[in-house]
């Protein structure tokens, strides 16, 4: 199978998180004819699948994932989300950009360059998860990580195939990401009628100077290789629906994006000093989603960057901006972790794609990568 047929039945399976769909079987029908040794590890409601190639030498890892997300509405996409078809050379369906052509390529790029160098002197990997984009709740590949990291097997070179990509491929390079930090906060007045001010505690007026605040305080000023912190508030919810009740209380939603230069621990103090400034008394129930990493060796970056110069004629920006990765779980052991994938600008959205053109620059760009580790690798 080509890259593109690769995708295009990937595509097909509807393989929404935490549901691989049958997208393993496929990738290790390829992978198996080339000498890889496969292990499908079930976590708790997903599953992870490790394939290797070679004994000996650094370790090169790429990490992607089977999962996607919903589709939102079949009927507001030019072509059904699940039917992969080329339109225009692009090729359009959910997972097209995030990720499932990014697996596709790295697939096609290892069988092209095993048939070229049949004996690497590094090892390849390759770690997929069926559930990425899913919930905690449902299992992800740190429980993998951790007994990797148990047998002392570790990966040297973590490249992640997120579409990290702006207007070119190869043109946006994260060698980390921020943290996130989630809470839920009630906060409790005292419920009562209207009219009797004197007599209710009103916990939608407290919070107006509070949002006010929280949205105004710089947390942080971010570094050279990180914006700094930022806060957001998803959901908020009061009232009992009657018109002439004060309610008793107020629920938010809210996240922190974290650079390095704030910790968990700095922002719920700060958060709580300016919660105290309200007459109302409060719970908050804290989700750490993710430390922020940074990978700060150079020698993976370098070996990805004389690729893309050679492909593409110059080197790649570095940007640690969006959301989380899983690069996130791979990070603490060491690796060098790298993320270089498809271009961003539809994933997650109606009508998400890749260009046919892209698909075979992204191929090409993966296929440079492993000739340069093999060139530089000992
Ligand atoms: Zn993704």
């Amino acid at each position: 199978m080509s890259a593109l047929e690769l995708a295009q039945s990937l595509i097909k399976i509807k393989s929404i998180s935490p549901e691989d769909g049958g997208c393993f079987e496929l990738i290790e029908t390829e992978l198996s004819p080339l000498g890889f040794q496969i292990e499908r590890i079930p976590e708790l409601n997903c599953e992870t699948l490790l394939a290797k190639y070679g004994d000996s030498g650094k370790v090169f890892c790429y990490l992607g994932h089977t999962d996607v997300v919903p589709s939102g509405p079949e009927e507001e996409w030019t072509s059904n989300p699940f039917e992969a078809n080329v339109i225009d050379g692009e090729l359009i369906g959910r997972g097209a950009a995030d990720m499932k052509a990014s697996v596709a390529a790295f697939v096609q790029s290892v069988k092209n360059f095993l048939s070229d160098n049949p004996i690497p002197n590094f090892q390849i990997w390759i770690m997929l998860t069926s559930n990425e984009e899913g919930e905690p709740a449902d299992g992800k590949i740190n429980t993998l990580m951790d007994s990797l990291t148990k047998q002392n097997q570790f990966i040297d070179y973590c490249l992640v195939g997120e579409a990290s990509s702006s207007d070119n491929v190869g043109d946006v390079l994260r060698v980390g990401r921020r943290g996130s930090l989630s809470g839920r906060l009630k906060l409790i007045g005292k419920q009562g009628h209207v009219a009797y001010p004197q007599k209710v505690l009103s916990p939608i007026l407290e919070i107006g100077p509070i949002i006010n605040e929280l949205n105004q305080v710089i947390w942080d000023e971010g570094n050279e290789q990180f914006d700094s912190t930022s806060f957001q508030i998803s959901n908020i919810d009061s009232g009992t629906g009657a018109t002439n009740v004060v309610p008793g209380h107020l629920n938010m939603h809210f996240n922190f994006r974290f650079s390095p230069e704030s910790s968990q621990e700095s922002l719920k103090e700060r958060f709580i000093q300016i919660l105290e400034k309200s007459k109302c008394s409060f719970e908050i129930d804290w989700t750490l989603n993710a430390q922020p990493y940074l990978t700060k060796k150079t020698e993976f970056l370098s070996i990805i960057q004389t690729a893309l110069k050679m492909i593409n004629g110059k080197e790649a920006i570095i940007d640690n901006g969006g959301g989380t990765s899983d690069g996130r779980w791979v990070s603490p052991s060491g690796s060098e972790v790298i993320e270089l994938g498809p271009r961003n600008q539809t994933i997650h959205k109606i009508d998400e794609k890749i260009s046919l053109a892209d698909l075979a620059l992204l191929q090409e760009i993966y296929q440079q990568i492993l000739v340069e580790t093999n060139n530089q690798a000992s």
